[in-house]
């Protein structure tokens, strides 16, 4: 009896990407990283990038964890300076796709200046900021993107600094690729790394993530899963949303989506070019 061809579909091989001998990772039960390093995963599958192409560099903190467990050449370095070894690497061998993993107080605050000038550069890599309002690894401390009046171990009455928006300093500082994605919108942040990896030049993703052992606790978020929902319900609204929604709706919340992108020239080819036409003068 013929049997009808049914298409199955395969299960994604997350194991082909990971170093599994450095796992159990450190991440806490609940961490949003997990989730972010998922769709990115599955972004570099989508565009079919060899792992001996790629170079994830990182800084200090959860975030720049990560690294550490995914099989392509990696750099784990010093608090806020994953920009300049990336620069770095991408000069000496500009044929490697850069990713950078950092955090909001590791890219915002300790490489803030690097950041800055990695945009303004347009160096090709991907900025991913794990952007979960707290210092994580260091001890729960506010970071540049705590919100006012959130609780943190060096704000025990509330902050009271106001936040950075990511977005709008990376555009500001001249990233020509800026996006925003949540932990909580897995898909959606799987094609916005998609988009982000085909671009040529600097790109930032800023991802929405929760830390519920910090941030979570001392903000009397306790769950995970509670931190997920508010992440959805009142965090966030996509581009798509943006046009529709009353303002009234909007406030407080943070767009997600493409935010911005043009075309400019990279770095590296423009110093290849110099190089070029002073050795053929
Ligand atoms: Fe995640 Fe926070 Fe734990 Fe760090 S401390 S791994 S950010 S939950
Ligand atoms: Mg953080």
């Amino acid at each position: 009896m013929a049997v009808a061809k049914q298409k199955l579909s395969v299960p994604f091989d997350y194991d082909k990407y990971l170093r599994k001998d450095k796992l159990p990772h450190i991440w806490c039960p609940g961490c949003g990283h997990g989730i972010v390093l998922k769709s990115l995963l599955r972004a570099i599958d989508n565009k079919e990038l060899s792992k001996d192409d790629l170079c994830m560099v990182s800084g200090i903190g959860c975030s720049s964890r990560t690294p550490g467990y995914v099989d392509f050449n990696t750099l784990h370095t010093i608090h806020g300076r994953a920009f300049s070894f990336a620069t770095g690497l991408k000069l000496a061998k500009p044929s490697l796709k850069m990713i950078i993993a950092t955090g909001d107080g590791d890219a915002m605050a300790i490489g803030g200046n690097h950041f800055i000038h990695t945009c303004r550069r347009n160096i090709d890599m991907l900025i991913i900021v794990y952007s979960n309002a707290i210092y994580g690894m260091t001890g729960g401390q506010s970071s540049p993107t705590t919100p006012i009046g959130s609780i943190a171990t060096t704000a025990r009455y509330g902050n009271v600094e106001p936040p950075f928006d990511i977005c709008e300093m990376a555009k500001a500082a001249g990233a020509t690729f800026v996006a925003r994605g949540t932990a909580y919108h897995t898909q959606e942040l799987e094609r916005t790394f998609t988009e982000a990896l085909g671009h040529k030049g600097t790109a930032v993703v800023e991802v929405i993530d929760s830390c519920p052992i910090y941030f979570g606790r001392m903000n009397k978020q306790r769950g995970a899963s509670e931190m997920m929902e508010n992440i959805e319900k009142n965090g966030t609204f996509s581009v798509k949303q943006a046009d529709k929604l009353p303002d009234e709706k909007k406030e407080g919340k943070l767009v997600r989506g493409i935010l911005h992108r043009v075309e400019r020239p990279e770095y590296c080819e423009q110093y290849d070019k110099l190089i070029v036409a002073k050795a053929t003068k």
